[in-house]
């Protein structure tokens, strides 16, 4: 029996020279404001793995406020998540990700991010598959004050 597992993440926008997606610095005129690297892509990722397993969601582990958890890289967070799952036995049968966000464009970069969440996650990198889109304008990620990404996990006995 697998097991579905849903992540959400949300962040403002400030002025700055990038941000961390997957682990990857995209250099663009914003920069994610967060307690945490602020990286949402590995932080839905990561919610998505707790939620299939029932363990929770990453602030049950890492709440944000805290000194253990400032600025803390997000690769530990996944790192944990996957750690957990296959405690319990489980190993990923593919992730599906949506990054939503105004600028930069991501195309030249969907690569290299499934290929940094699947080595990540230790998977080949057929089983991961990022999309990006805007909100064409509209809302506080159409005036680029935010960034999104859902992420989905199926999860499968080992
Ligand atoms: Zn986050």
């Amino acid at each position: 029996m697998g097991k579905v597992g849903f992540g959400y993440d949300f962040h403002r926008l400030e002025k700055g020279k990038g941000f961390l997606l997957a682990g990857i610095k995209i250099p663009c005129k914003y920069a994610i404001t967060a307690h945490s690297d602020g990286d949402i892509l590995l932080h839905s990722l990561a919610d998505a793995i707790l939620g299939a397993i029932g363990e929770g969601d990453i602030g049950r582990y890492f709440p944000p406020g805290r000194k253990f958890t400032k600025d803390i890289s997000s690769v530990r967070i996944l790192g944990y998540s996957l750690e957990l799952a296959r405690k319990k036995r489980y190993k990923i049968a593919n992730i599906d990700t949506t990054i939503l966000l105004q600028e930069p464009k991501l195309t030249s970069y969907k690569t290299r991010l499934s290929e940094s969440i699947a080595k990540l996650c230790r998977i080949p990198v057929e089983l991961v598959n990022v999309k990006a889109k805007t909100t064409e304008g509209l809302g506080d990620i159409g005036r680029k004050k935010a960034i999104s990404c859902y992420a989905v996990v199926l999860l499968e006995r080992r």
